[in-house]
């Protein structure tokens, strides 16, 4: 019997589009490539023994997130209080007040230039707009944690038509439990990969391992990369407008690593720093979050290649050698070995989250645009005013919904 819709992609967006095509009463399934729900929003706890969030962490705009609400309601724990990941005082180790106010002069600078661009204008590269004082390291390294990308790749207009507000929250269970949380009830088939999608005519075909579906409409939420990678076969192939779009927003490559502690390297939880403030591959520290004994090292475009060619045992000792710049050698006795995300390796990912080439932000608008009233596309990098979150991702897979037509 014929669907209404097939759902590609079980991640934030998928999620968001099966809550909606519940309400609606819509007859549909989820098709998600992985064994698990939840894609680039993942927490386990076995790794370290307490959660980890591998991918999304923090509800970010949390003052505008429906998520937080949802969450909150939902029994998980989401602190008042934001966390301020790229607050100059996270160089406090390294600088004096005088530094911090520097920095923080720059910063403000920097971003406020960032905020205040003319979207009618050409646009620029990001390092266009970075300062040529001794900050421009830190804030080059700064961008690189936002878009995964080395500024002179990532459209400085696409990051001011973002509607962050900066208010930054965690949850102590974990974003990706959350997204989990969310796809209980809705009907996802797990392990089973999509290959090919014939929407040639009425009643699209969609073939997975496990064989083929009819629907009147598809609705793919698969990130950016995977649909350059050709893994899914689109018959007809995509027109070129669409191609294009998808090669103007690439994935930029963001990993943490993640190392336990053996007793308090500080005191405090939840404590952000840098870990260094001249250096283009500096890491972002995020040290015993929810007081829990570990370290979450966060790097951006080359720095987090390397990470990844390092290894799990080859990070670990790369972040004990960082959190000794920052809090001296005797700290790394109470750093143990730990773990490398490996987004960019990952088939199903291929890449931590979208980021437009200068000049192209409408590349989204584009991506985002359905073909025929058959093939639908949502996910992170179709939503301009949050993409590379997971709230925007399932606010895209709701909108798309919304625009589908009558039963
Ligand atoms: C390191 C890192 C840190 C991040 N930090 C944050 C953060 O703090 N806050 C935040 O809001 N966001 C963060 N993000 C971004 C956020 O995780 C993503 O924007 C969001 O999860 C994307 O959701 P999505 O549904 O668009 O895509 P995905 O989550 O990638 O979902 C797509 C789904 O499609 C599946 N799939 C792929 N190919 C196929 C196929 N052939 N057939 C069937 N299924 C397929 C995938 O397995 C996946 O489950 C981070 C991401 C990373 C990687």
């Amino acid at each position: 019997m014929e669907l209404d819709t097939v759902v590609v992609g079980a991640g934030a967006a998928g999620i968001g589009a099966g809550l909606a095509l519940q309400k609606a009463a819509r007859r549909f399934v989820i098709l998600e490539a992985r064994d698990r729900v939840g894609g680039r929003a993942w927490t386990e706890s076995t790794s370290l023994g307490f959660p980890i969030d591998h991918g999304g962490q923090f509800l970010h705009s949390g003052d505008i997130n429906p998520l937080v609400t949802v969450a909150r309601t939902a029994g998980f724990h989401v602190p008042e209080t934001p966390e301020d990941w790229t607050a100059s005082s996270n160089a406090a180790p390294l600088l004096d007040d005088t530094g911090i106010r520097q920095l923080a002069h720059a910063s403000k600078a920097f971003f406020g230039k960032l905020g205040r661009i003319d979207l009618d204008r050409p646009d620029q590269p990001v390092a266009a707009l970075l300062p040529r004082s001794r900050w421009r390291p830190l804030l080059h390294a700064v961008m690189t944690f936002i878009s995964g990308a080395t500024p002179a790749r990532a459209s400085s207009a696409d990051l001011a038509a973002d509607s962050n507000t900066d208010i930054d929250l965690p949850i102590r269970e974990g974003l990706g439990a959350l997204v989990a949380h969310l796809a209980r009830g809705l009907p996802v088939h797990t392990a089973t990969p999509v290959t090919e999608i014939d929407w040639s005519r009425a009643g699209v075909r969609v073939t997975s391992t496990t064989g083929t579906l009819r629907c009147k409409h598809v609705l793919v939420t698969v990130p950016t990369n995977v649909l350059a990678s050709g893994a899914i076969a689109f018959t007809p192939a995509l027109p070129a407008a669409k191609q294009t779009a998808i090669a103007q927003l690439p994935q930029g490559v963001n990993e943490k690593v993640f190392v336990p502690l053996s007793g308090a390297l500080i005191d405090g939880e939840n404590v952000n720093a840098y870990s260094s403030v001249s250096s283009e591959d500096a890491c972002h520290l995020q040290i015993q979050p929810f007081g829990r004994p570990c370290v979450m090292g966060y790097f951006g475009a080359e720095a987090a290649q390397e990470i990844v060619r390092l290894g799990d045992a080859g990070a670990s000792d790369l972040l004990r050698s960082r959190l000794a710049d920052v809090y001296g050698s005797a700290s790394a006795k109470r750093v143990g070995n730990g773990i490398v995300t490996q987004w960019a390796q990952d088939p199903y990912a291929l890449g931590a989250y979208s980021y437009a080439l200068p000049g192209e932000r409408a590349a989204r608008d584009v991506l985002a645009e359905p073909l025929a009233d058959r093939l639908y596309f949502a996910g992170e990098a179709t939503y301009p005013a949050h993409y590379a979150t997971v709230h925007g991702a399932f606010m895209s897979g709701q909108a798309c919904v919304a625009t589908l037509p009558a039963p």
